[in-house]
């Protein structure tokens, strides 16, 4: 399978140390791949590294209520269409198609396990330690566990949107996360702490140039990437201007309500 073979060279060309844990974001497509092109990616990963994960979101399980914070980016009320395609998350509920094939490829893995979150769920070969870090008011606790164990993030054709383990650091540096509803049988579970917008964090690549490894794989661009120091060249970046990273849509609600937030803390200094 010459598509594993090249992905675990370019691993070991990297110099990526399989002792330490990664997590993976990948996109098939970049890479010219159709058949047979996740098995061989989680194929690569799971030989290569002793512990891996990956996000296995499911957005479709999201509800908004009628009521609930103030500049919380949430349309009260509104949407309620848009609620009858909201459906009940369990455990087997397969990662949102945005999110790749190769991150559901792991999921089914016989020797996986996937973290509880209804929206915002990893799955894991070797890391249950990881993924149960997880909790409902802090989603992105696996992350901060895998930066504990000196992990790596590795973009396999995707951008930096994709890099979840920013979102970290933002919430480090004290940026505004938001409340969201979940579905679960017979509850509707409160998820605070969910995530700014990710799609202003092509902007980061600049600053972390000099701690990112990088290969060609076919047509796709690998970047591996120190997790601790990622976070913290994030955490420095907002801190010292808290608009940093935020996406230019005009539109974009959640960009929207941080910069509020800013706007009235600076008022109220
Ligand atoms: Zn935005």
């Amino acid at each position: 399978m010459q598509k594993f073979r090249d992905l675990v060279l370019a691993f070991r060309q990297l110099d990526l140390d399989g002792s330490r844990p990664v997590i993976a974001h990948a996109s098939l497509s970049s890479f010219g791949y159709v058949n047979g092109g996740a098995e061989a990616v989680v194929g690569a990963l799971d030989h290569h590294f002793d512990q891996v994960i990956m996000p296995t979101f499911t957005y479709k399980t999201m509800i908004v209520p009628s009521s609930g914070p103030l500049n919380n980016a949430s349309k009260y009320g509104s949407l309620v269409d848009l609620n009858k395609m909201t459906e009940f998350f369990h455990a087997d509920m397969p990662a949102d198609k945005l999110m790749g094939a190769v991150p559901e490829l792991l999921r089914k893995q016989a020797k996986a396990t996937r973290s509880f979150h209804p929206i915002l769920s990893f799955a894991g070969i070797n890391a249950k330690e990881i993924l149960d870090q997880q909790t409902l008011k802090h989603p992105l606790a696996p992350i901060a566990k895998l930066a504990d164990l000196d992990a790596w993030v590795l973009l396999l054709g995707v951008g930096q949107k994709a890099n979840t383990s920013i979102h970290l650091g933002e919430r480090l540096a004290g940026r505004k996360t938001f409340m969201r509803w979940a579905l679960v049988p017979d509850l509707i579970v409160e998820c605070p702490g969910f995530p700014s917008c990710s799609d202003g964090f092509d902007a980061i690549e600049d600053h972390i140039q000099p701690i990112v490894r990088k290969k060609h794989v076919g047509k796709a661009l690998i970047k591996a990437i120190p997790l601790r120091g990622l976070i913290k060249i994030t955490r420095k970046l907002v801190e010292e201007d808290p608009l940093a990273l935020l996406c230019e849509n005009f539109y974009c609600e959640r960009c929207k309500a941080v910069r509020a937030e800013v706007a009235y803390k600076l008022l109220n200094d």
